[in-house]
């Protein structure tokens, strides 16, 4: 039935080229919808996770389209691409697990399958998903026990925990037993920490765009602002470089808010002083500090109680590349409705970050699943989401990295 449809899908596409709809190269049909598309996956494949995030509906369009034409490899290799940044969308996992299914990767397939029947909440998809299972000749899943988590196999391979600016000790220590017990490392904390050099995000700059925004000044009250702060840096009453924050206390001044325009100077001074750093300028500095891993040394992950940033993000936990990796405790200790957290809820955060930072400095590309620790969170609630176990795939790329047989998969 599967092939006489797909047949069908492929014949039609063949119709289309023929009456002129596409100019796609020879064997690759595609359509005026599917070029515009796949322009945008090109930019879309350059993006950072956040923004990949945002744009996740024209890769899984595209896909569907691919499948629909029959281009199941491209189909496949595309939905894998956009499951790593959204992987709980259920109905496309199933769309992956039938492709992987019709294509002999029956373990992929059922790994998949498995996962959508215990996570889905839709309860078609995780009936679709049984079905799969059974299709499969595998057993049913187990939706009532959420997996325990089993000890990684104990390998020679090493990872430092460097201490950035400040951090906990406790997390620190918990992280590093977390990471030898589920990982199989052996892990270590260094004595001494990397300091950290001033912010390179102020939160002064962010409460400055907000009460922009917020006050809303008209284009002639800031030329007013403007011609009075020139005059006052003329008469050697300001500075001579008008900053941005001079011109909205101008404004609050103007508008007779004295008390606002003072909150706003002394709140403004205040932040100046704090804010958030660059994982891209720290992971230099930690590459600059530490001597290059040498084997059986796999990497660092630095770890601070900093608020990180990427260009482009408002946060992030944090950021990898092989053999150095940075991640924060800043947004962990965030609780709901402002409600007090409990340590445990912090330290699974953290670990769950911990892992997912390590598998990128042992250079193992994301995984798809949803359930798995390494799941793409795109905001603290989806991170808490996260299981604590590794999905299957994850662990078979970790043996594989730490006996240094390289990767496969997807
Ligand atoms: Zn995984």
């Amino acid at each position: 039935m599967r092939t006489a449809l797909r047949r069908g899908a492929v014949c039609a596409c063949a119709l289309m080229l023929w009456a002129g709809l596409s100019t796609a190269e020879a064997g690759k049909p595609s359509d005026q919808e599917s070029l515009r598309l796949e322009a945008r996956i090109k930019h879309w494949r350059t993006l950072g996770n956040v923004f990949r995030r945002a744009g996740v509906e024209d890769a899984f369009l595209l896909a569907d389209r691919y499948t629909d034409q029959g281009r199941d490899e491209d189909a496949i290799r595309l939905y894998a691409e956009a499951l790593q940044v959204d992987s709980w969308r259920f109905d496309k996992q199933l769309k992956l697990a039938r492709l992987l299914a019709a294509h002999a990767r029956a373990d992929e397939a059922a790994q998949k399958a498995g996962e959508i029947a215990r996570y889905a909440h839709d309860e078609s998809l995780a009936s679709q998903a049984e079905a799969l299972l059974q299709q499969l000749g595998r057993p049913p899943a187990d939706r009532s026990a959420p997996p325990s988590v089993p000890p990684g196999p104990l390998t020679d391979a090493k990872l430092i925990l460097v201490p950035v600016g400040p951090v906990h000790a406790h997390l620190l220590e918990e992280l590093r037993l977390a990471l030898s017990w589920q990982l199989g490392l052996h892990c270590e904390i260094r004595a001494q920490s990397i300091p950290l050099p001033g912010a390179d995000r102020p939160y002064a700059d962010a409460y400055l765009d907000q009460m922009w925004r917020a006050v809303g000044p008209t284009p002639g009250e800031t030329a007013w602002a403007i011609l009075g702060e020139s005059v006052r840096a003329t008469l050697g009453m300001g500075s001579r470089h008008i900053r941005r924050s001079d011109l909205l206390e101008a404004v609050l001044r103007a508008r007779r808010q004295r008390g606002e325009s003072e909150a706003f100077r002394d709140t403004f001074t205040q932040l100046a002083t704090a804010g958030q750093y660059d994982t891209g300028k720290l992971l230099a500095t930690l590459k600059l500090e530490l001597p290059p891993p040498t084997p059986p040394l796999r990497g660092y992950l630095g770890v601070t109680g900093a608020d990180l940033f990427a260009p482009g993000t408002h946060f992030v936990f944090g950021s990898a590349t092989p053999g150095f990796g940075i991640m924060s405790s800043f947004r962990f200790f965030e609780g709901a409705n402002g409600m007090p957290l409990d340590a445990k809820t912090v330290e699974e955060r953290a670990i769950k970050q911990a892992i997912s930072s390590t598998f990128f400095l042992l250079n193992i590309p994301r995984c798809t699943s949803a359930g798995c620790v390494r799941a793409y969170a795109h905001s603290l609630e989806e991170h808490d989401r996260k299981g604590m176990v590794l999905c299957e795939w994850c662990r078979r790329q970790l043996q594989d990295a730490l006996s240094g047989s390289g990767q496969g998969g997807f």
